[in-house]
């Protein structure tokens, strides 16, 4: 072995063993970081990311702490993908649906949100029930019409006057 390859080593070890002085403070900033990523909550993300370092604290090897970290924070950027997905597929079934938004807004229907569609309520519909008289078949006594909802089987609560 020369003398230039001594050194060449000597130097390796010496940028290897750094590397790893340097892991376990790369693991803790990992940890930190991915916590922020997973929860949108401050407080959340902080007392999780106080949990995840005392974690990478207790795991034995410098090397097997950075191993710990780098897979929570692979799986960290896949949850924010995913919630990334998610927040862009919302809005943009809110930009496509804006027509039908506006139509339900103007007709005072209740709008439902439910992940990538939507719901359109006229709240007019909770005022219909079924007919107490008949319960709900339309017929009265010998097969007539019922007299209470006039065979409809249903009823409709009274309407509050409009305010002119
Ligand atoms: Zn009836």
């Amino acid at each position: 072995m020369s003398g230039s390859e001594v050194a060449v080593a000597v130097i390796l070890g010496l940028l290897i063993n750094e590397c790893c002085d340097i892991a376990p403070w790369l693991a803790r900033m990992l940890v930190k970081r991915s916590a922020h990523l997973r929860y949108n909550d401050r407080s959340r993300a902080e007392t999780r990311a106080e949990e995840l370092t005392a974690f990478i604290n207790d795991r034995p090897g410098k090397l097997l702490k950075l191993a710990t970290a780098l897979a929570f924070i692979f799986i960290s950027l896949v949850a924010y993908g995913v919630q990334a997905i998610r927040r862009w597929t919302s809005s943009a079934v809110d930009r496509l649906g804006t027509e039908d938004q506006a139509f339900a807004s103007l007709q005072r229907w209740t709008i439902g949100h439910h992940g990538t569609t939507r719901s359109y309520r006229d709240p007019r519909f909770d005022r219909v029930i079924v007919c107490v008289t008949c319960k709900g078949n339309g017929r009265g006594d010998e097969d007539w019409p019922c007299r209470t909802c006039q065979g409809n089987g249903t009823l409709k609560f009274l309407e509050p006057p409009e305010a002119s």
